[in-house]
């Protein structure tokens, strides 16, 4: 499969063929054990659902591919593939470097949940490499970064990061849910592992939770597999074959996502209304040019900063129709959202907060047209 183009693995990595009935797409394999032939005697190494599943095999042959990795494990949802990764990694003692923008709940994971077990976290400005040099200790296994980051697209240099952090003998990961394999693949620019909640763009239909670690060698795959097997927090059969299903359609999404988002943001930036703009395919946006050098398109995630202020944004998240007001991202459908009190709650008054006057679009795929009116109305709405 490597030997093809990113929307061909896309549609056919891991989805050969039922080969007894020639059934085009693969079953979903709803069962929970598999009987064997004399004791031991597994067929194709399947035994028990929480050990392997076929259709979660599936999944990940998929997600290896899209990611150009050698393995790729899937998981209930992005937060427990982040702690089985973590898990499987890390020992007491050890510590983590965590860019200073990453995803809220992979901040909670870090300081709510790992360090009662002894795990330390510092966050760092992952743009200032001297920064970086200076937070690493000797206890430090992992650099943690999320690129473009949430809420405000701010973009770091994955190639430029690995090479500090290889430097230093670190682990990189990348959380690569706002960009999807489509449009960046981390493990390519130098990462170790890539983490996914495949509940946003891969899943693609706001219909499936799941998550995703996925493999650049073989180092650390046994250790997060045993984690996997031994806590379980598998992803479901029907859940796997959603996510499947969904990924096969992932290039052409990521392409009208990134178009959509990228006519809305020109759109805002001619409006008054808006004082900031923060999407990477501007060329006034500050990750520009990086953004340009290690994605293939800028992605269907921006947001808004509204000049009168946090009132304004709370009201105007609550003024659209097509742009429901909503948590998650990377569905087909556009929303809206008040990353203070939504999506960055969790964070607020932290290292992590995020400004107040801003709202968070996940640009959708319908016509473009339609959404910029439902955003000119809502404005309409504000200023009466
Ligand atoms: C949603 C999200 C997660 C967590 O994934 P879940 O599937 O909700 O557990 C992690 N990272 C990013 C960037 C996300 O957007």
């Amino acid at each position: 499969m490597s030997e093809h183009s990113f929307a061909t693995r896309a549609i056919h990595a891991g989805q050969a063929p039922d080969p007894i009935t020639g059934a085009i797409i693969p079953p979903i394999y709803q069962a929970s054990t598999h009987v064997q032939d004399g004791i031991g005697g597994f067929r194709e190494g399947f035994e028990y659902n929480r050990a392997g599943n076929p259709t979660r095999s599936s999944l990940e042959t998929q997600l290896a591919a899209l990611e150009g990795g050698v393995e790729a494990l899937s998981f209930a949802s992005g937060l427990a593939a982040e702690d089985a990764l973590l898990r499987g990694i890390l020992k007491p003692g050890d510590h983590v470097l965590l860019g200073n923008d990453v995803y809220g709940g992979t901040y909670r994971l870090l300081t709510k949940v790992l360090a009662p077990w002894g795990i330390e976290t510092t966050t760092v400005e992952l743009a200032d490499a001297e920064a970086i040099r200076a937070a690493i200790r000797p206890e430090t296994k992992i650099v943690w970064l999320e690129t473009p980051s949430n809420p405000l697209l701010k973009i770091v240099d994955i190639a430029q990061i690995a090479e500090i952090a290889h430097a230093a003998g670190l682990t990189v990961v990348v959380d690569n849910t706002f960009a999807s394999p489509a449009l960046q693949q981390p493990l390519a620019l130098g990462a170790d592992l890539v983490v996914h909640s495949t509940t946003k763009y891969l899943g693609g239909h706001s219909d499936v939770l799941g998550g995703a670690v996925v493999f650049g060698d073989d180092r650390h795959f046994d250790q997060v597999k045993f984690q996997q097997f031994a806590v379980g927090a598998v992803s479901a059969p029907l859940d796997a074959w959603l996510t499947t299903r969904g990924i096969k359609t992932l290039a052409v999404r990521m392409r009208q996502h990134s178009e959509n988002a990228q006519a809305i943001a020109e759109w805002a930036e001619s409006r008054p209304e808006f004082a900031d703009v923060f999407y990477p395919g501007l060329a006034s946006h500050a990750g520009n040019e990086i953004a340009a050098k290690q994605m293939s398109g800028f992605g269907g995630m921006l947001s808004l900063g509204l000049s009168a202020g946090a009132d304004a944004a709370r009201a105007f998240a609550e003024s659209t129709s097509l742009f429901q007001l909503a948590e998650s991202l990377g569905g087909v459908e556009s929303l809206i959202g008040y990353p203070p009190e939504m999506t960055h709650a969790s964070v607020r008054g932290t290292a992590l907060a995020v400004p107040e006057n801003i709202v968070r679009l996940s640009v959708g795929i319908e016509d473009v047209s339609d959404l910029i009116a439902d955003l000119e109305q809502g404005l309409e709405r504000l200023a009466r």
